[in-house]
C-alpha cells in the first residue's frame, strides 16, 4: 500500500477528506438541523430525536459514499489507548432480499459495548457489566482507513450504568466545562461581558522511535514490552549531537510523508517534523486545537504512527525509554486558555507589568501548580515514564514553573513592592553579518530543563510520557486552574474596591507560592536539594504518585467541580497499581525468556568454544593465558546471570501470587525490578565480550543505526 516516492498530493485537497466536518454538515443538513447541531456543540444539551435521526442518516450516507461498511463508537477506556467495536450498516434485507443500509439517531448518540473486559478498578463488577458510550458532538466523526476497509468512527465518552466515568474523555470534558465557567468569572471582572465560553487549547509534540521490522522481530523484549530489556551501549550514542534536526534519512522521510498524508486526511494538522536527539528518534507536532479534539487527535497520531510504520517495513516505538543510555521520548503538552471572543488569557502582551488580567491569571496558575504539584506530577505518570522522571533524565520529577527573565522580574517586583513599574526589554540580537537582519529578541529565553515552562503565550508541560494519553494531564491542569480561578473570583466578586482587591490578591498569591518558580537548571543535583528545602514534592515513581489522587485535597478539588467522585478516584488509583504490576510482570517474563532461551545458551556455546581453544593452544605448547582470562570473565558473568535468572523466576512467582494490588505493585517496583537489573548487568557485560556472530539478538548499534 506504500506510495511511490514520486507520487505527490495537494494538502488543501486531501485535508479532512475523511472527516465529517462542520462544512460537510452545513452542506448536507437542513438549515434548522445544522443550527441545532451548532447550538448543542457550543452550549451543550442534547439533540432532539428528530435531529439526531437526520444527522445519523447524512453521516451514514456520507460514510457509505466514501466506502465505509461499518461504524463504531470510538472511545478511550482506562487502558490509555482507544477501543472500537465495529457494526456493519446492514439491516434486515427487504422482502426481495435487497440490502438497505441503516443507521439511526439512537445508534449515533448512544452505544452499549460490553464493558466487562475494560479496566474499572472495581467500579463495576462483571455481573453488572453495562457500559454506555455517548457521542461527543464537539469532536468530529471520521473515517478510519485500515485493513478492515473504511470504518466510520464516532468519538464518544464511556460511562458505567450508574454514570461513573470509565474512560479518559468524560473527566476531560467535565474539566473543560469547569475551567470555562470559572475563567469566565475572571474575565467578567475585567469587563469582558462578550465572552460566553473559555476553551483550553492543546498542542502536543509527539516523540517516537523507528526500528527496522526484521530486527524488531528478533527482539522478544521489543515485541512484548515495547522496550529493550537487555542491550549494551553502541560505540556511538547521541554524544555527537548530530541527529537532532539532522537530515532526515530517505526511508524515514518516506514514512513521514505517508504519515502526514494519513493524518491530514483525518483532519489532524500535522505541522512540524524533525529528527530528535537520540539516533532513530523523531518528532511530530500538530497545530494546537481545543483540548478534547487534541486528545482524540493525539490518539490518532499514535495509531497512525504505528500503522504506517508497518507498511514501511518498520515498527514505531512509542515507549518512553526504548533504549538505555540515550534519550527517552516524551510529549510536550502545550496548553493555553482562550475566550470565545479571542482573548488568550496567557498572552502577556509587550508590557506584562501593566496587564493586570494576565498577572492575575499568572498568580492563579502559580497557586494552582504549587498547591497541586503532586497531582500534576501524577497526571504525567505511566510505567514507561518512570524511566524518565526522576531517573537522571529530562525532566525531573519535581514540579516547578519556569517564567523566564522578564516575567520573573515582574513577579519579583510585585512581591517586593506590590507594584511592577518596569519591564525588561527583549532588546536586539546583533547577528554581526551585514546581509542578515538583526532580530528582536524574545523576552523569554528557553529553558529546556523545566517541567512546566512559560513559552510566550502558553505553558508547556513537559513531563508527559510519549506513550501516554494526554487526557489526564489536561484534565488535571484544567481542574487545578479552575479551582484557583474560583477561589479568586469568590473573593474578588465581593470586593468593595475591586482594583485594590485584585492588586492585593496578586501580591498575596505570588508571595505565598513563589517557591514554585525555578529558572535554573532542573537537571542539577543541587536543585533536588533546594527543592527539598522549599518543600516541593519529589515523587519518584508512578505508583508512589498514585495515592495523590485520593488525598482529601484531591477529592475536594475533583468533587467540587464534578470531575471525579471519590469512588472514581479510588478506582483510578487501583487501576494504576494493576497496570504497573501487569507491565512489570510482562517485562520480567520477557527477560526470563530471553535470558533462558537465547542469551545463556549462546554464552554456554561461546564458553565451550573458548575452552576448546584453551585446550588446543595449551596442547600446542603455547601460552593460553589470554584465552583463559577471557574464559574466566565469561564464566563469572554466566554464573551471575544464572543466579539472577533463578531468583527472578522465584520473585516473579511470588509477585504473581499476591492479591493486594498496591502491595503487589510495590513488590514489583522494589523487588522484581531490582532482580531484573541484576540479570541485565552481567548480560550486557557479556554482550561486550562474546563474539558478535554468536550473540543471539540484534545489538543497540543495529537497532538504532540500521534504519
Ligand atoms: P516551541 O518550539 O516553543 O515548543 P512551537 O511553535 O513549535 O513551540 O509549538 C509547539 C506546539 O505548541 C505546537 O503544537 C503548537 O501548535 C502549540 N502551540 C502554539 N501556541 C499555542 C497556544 N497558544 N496554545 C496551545 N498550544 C500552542
Ligand atoms: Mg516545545
Amino acid at each position: 500500500m506504500g506510495r511511490k516516492m514520486s507520487e505527490v498530493f495537494n494538502v488543501e485537497e486531501i485535508f479532512a477528506k475523511n472527516v465529517f466536518t462542520l462544512g460537510k454538515m452545513k452542506a448536507r443538513l437542513p438549515k434548522n438541523v445544522y443550527e441545532e447541531v451548532l447550538k448543542v456543540m457550543n452550549e451543550g444539551g442534547e439533540l432532539s430525536k428528530a435531529a439526531a435521526n437526520v444527522v445519523a442518516k447524512e453521516m451514514k450516507d456520507w460514510a457509505v459514499e466514501n466506502g465505509a461498511t461499518h461504524y463504531t463508537h470510538w472511545f478511550q477506556p482506562l487502558t490509555g489507548i482507544t477501543a472500537e467495536k465495529h457494526d456493519a450498516f446492514v439491516a434486515h434485507p427487504d422482502g426481495e432480499g435487497r440490502m438497505l443500509t441503516d443507521f439511526s439517531g439512537k445508534e449515533l448518540i448512544k452505544g452499549e459495548p460490553d464493558a466487562s473486559s475494560f479496566p474499572s478498578g472495581g467500579l463495576r463488577a462483571t455481573f453488572e457489566a453495562r457500559g454506555y458510550t455517548a457521542w461527543d458532538i464537539t469532536s468530529p466523526a471520521f473515517l478510519k482507513e485500515s485493513g478492515c476497509g473504511m470504518i466510520l468512527c464516532i468519538p464518544t465518552a464511556f460511562c458505567s450504568y450508574t454514570g461513573e466515568a470509565l474512560d479518559k474523555k468524560t473527566p476531560l470534558l467535565r474539566s473543560m466545562q469547569a475551567l470555562s465557567e470559572q475563567a469566565l468569572r475572571i474575565v467578567r471582572l475585567f469587563g469582558n461581558t462578550g465572552a460566553t465560553k473559555v476553551t483550553a487549547s492543546v498542542g502536543p509534540e509527539q516523540e517516537y522511535f523507528l526500528v527496522d521490522k526484521d530486527l524488531y522481530m528478533q527482539r522478544t523484549d521489543l515485541m512484548f514490552a515495547g522496550r529493550t530489556l537487555f542491550g549494551a551501549p553502541a560505540p556511538k550514542g547521541q554524544e555527537m549531537e548530530d541527529h537532532y534536526f539532522g537530515v532526515i534519512r530517505e526511508r524515514v522521510g518516506a514514512y513521514m510523508k505517508d504519515l502526514n498524508e494519513e493524518l491530514w486526511k483525518l483532519g489532524v494538522t500535522a505541522k512540524t517534523q524533525h529528527n530528535e536527539v537520540a539516533p532513530a528518534q523523531h518528532e511530530l507536532a500538530p497545530i494546537y486545537e481545543t483540548a478534547n479534539i487534541a486528545v482524540d487527535h493525539n490518539q490518532l497520531v499514535m495509531e497512525a504512527m504505528k500503522r504506517v510504520a508497518i507498511r514501511h517495513g518498520m515498527r514505531c516505538l512509542l515507549h518512553e525509554k526504548p533504549y538505555a543510555g540515550v534519550n527517552g521520548s516524551g510529549k510536550h503538552d502545550n496548553w493555553s486558555i482562550t475566550t470565545d471572543n479571542g482573548v488568550n488569557l496567557l498572552d502577556p502582551g509587550d508590557t506584562p507589568n501593566e496587564n493586570i488580567q494576565f498577572l492575575l491569571v499568572l498568580a492563579c496558575i502559580m497557586k494552582a501548580v504549587d498547591t497541586h504539584a503532586d497531582l500534576l506530577r501524577q497526571s504525567a505518570s505511566d510505567v514507561g515514564n518512570d524511566h524518565r522522571l526522576g531517573a537522571n533524565e529530562a525532566p525531573p520529577a519535581i514540579i516547578s514553573i519556569f517564567l523566564g527573565e522578564q516575567l520573573e522580574d515582574v513577579v519579583k517586583q510585585l512581591i517586593e513592592t506590590g507594584e511592577a513599574t518596569s519591564v525588561k526589554e527583549g532588546g536586539r540580537l546583533r547577528t554581526g553579518v551585514k546581509t542578515l537582519p538583526d532580530f528582536k529578541k524574545d523576552a523569554t529565553d528557553r529553558n529546556r530543563t523545566s517541567p512546566f515552562a512559560f513559552t510566550g503565550n502558553k505553558f508547556e508541560f513537559r513531563m508527559v510520557g510519549s506513550a501516554d494519553s494526554i487526557a489526564s494531564p489536561n484534565t488535571t491542569l484544567n481542574a487545578i486552574v479552575a479551582e484557583a480561578f474560583c477561589e479568586a473570583a469568590d473573593r474578588l466578586e465581593k470586593a468593595d474596591d475591586l482594583e485594590l482587591a485584585i492588586h492585593d490578591l496578586i501580591k498575596e498569591y505570588m508571595s505565598e507560592h513563589q517557591r514554585i518558580i525555578f529558572n535554573g537548571n532542573g537537571y542539577a543535583p543541587e536543585w533536588v536539594e533546594e527543592a527539598r528545602e522549599r518543600g516541593l514534592p519529589n515523587i519518584k515513581s508512578m505508583i508512589e504518585a498514585a495515592s495523590t489522587l485520593t488525598t482529601d485535597k484531591a477529592v475536594r478539588l475533583f468533587e467540587k467541580f464534578r470531575i471525579f467522585t471519590r469512588v472514581e478516584l479510588e478506582s483510578r488509583e487501583e487501576i494504576i497499581y494493576e497496570t504497573y504490576a501487569k507491565t512489570i510482570n510482562i517485562e520480567a517474563l520477557a527477560m526470563i525468556d530471553m535470558a533462558g532461551k537465547q542469551i545463556i545458551p549462546a554464552v554456554v556455546k561461546y564458553s565451550r568454544t573458548l575452552a576448546d581453544t584453551v585446550n588446543a593452544v595449551k596442547e600446542a605448547g603455547a601460552d593460553a593465558s589470554v584465552q583463559m582470562d577471557l574464559l574466566k570473565r565469561v564464566t563469572v558473568r554466566l554464573s551471575a546471570m544464572q543466579a539472577a535468572l533463578t531468583s527472578l523466576k522465584k520473585v516473579e512467582e511470588e509477585a504473581s501470587a499476591m492479591t493486594d494490588a498496591k502491595e503487589q505493585a510495590f513488590f514489583y517496583k522494589d523487588v522484581v525490578k531490582t532482580v531484573m537489573e541484576e540479570l541485565r548487568t552481567p548480560a550486557d557485560e557479556l554482550e561486550m565480550i562474546v563474539d558478535r556472530k554468536m550473540w543471539p539478538i540484534p545489538t543497540y548499534g543495529e537497532l538504532m543505526f540500521e534504519i
